[in-house]
């Protein structure tokens, strides 16, 4: 998508503080950290949020949410703890409508539900 910031970073456009990659997914550093660590894991494929998806994307959420548990392995946060998050739609406060999960960590976070 042309305008869309996140595919402008997979592109190469933007840049951006690579953390991990695949053939499914790219990881990088989120500009505006809400925690000590915070990471953001969107598809390569272009996905406007949680509500764009089909049943065909089923095994490609499911390794999102892999390469996060791969990740805080990888980070040294996976025993301590880590928030995975996803906001859709406005609501939800989605800023940016190209599927990603936030993967927070590095302190205690409040409960939220
Ligand atoms: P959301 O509010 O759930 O749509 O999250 C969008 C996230 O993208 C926010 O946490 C922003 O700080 C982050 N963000 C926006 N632009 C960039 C960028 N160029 N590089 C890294 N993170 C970004």
């Amino acid at each position: 998508m042309a305008d869309c910031i996140f595919c402008k970073i997979l592109n190469g456009e933007i840049p951006s503080q690579k953390v991990y990659e695949d053939e499914l997914v790219y990881a990088f550093r989120d500009i505006n950290p809400a925690a000590p660590q915070h990471i953001l894991i969107i598809p390569r494929e272009h996905i406007a949020g949680a509500n764009a998806l089909e049943e065909k994307h089923k095994e490609l959420v499911g390794h999102i949410i892999l390469t996060a548990q791969k990740i805080a392995r990888q980070e040294g946060f996976a025993e301590d703890g880590f928030r995975i998050v996803n906001n859709c739609g406005e609501n939800a406060g989605q800023t940016v409508f190209h599927l990603h999960f936030h993967l927070l960590a590095g302190g205690k976070f409040d409960q939220m539900v």
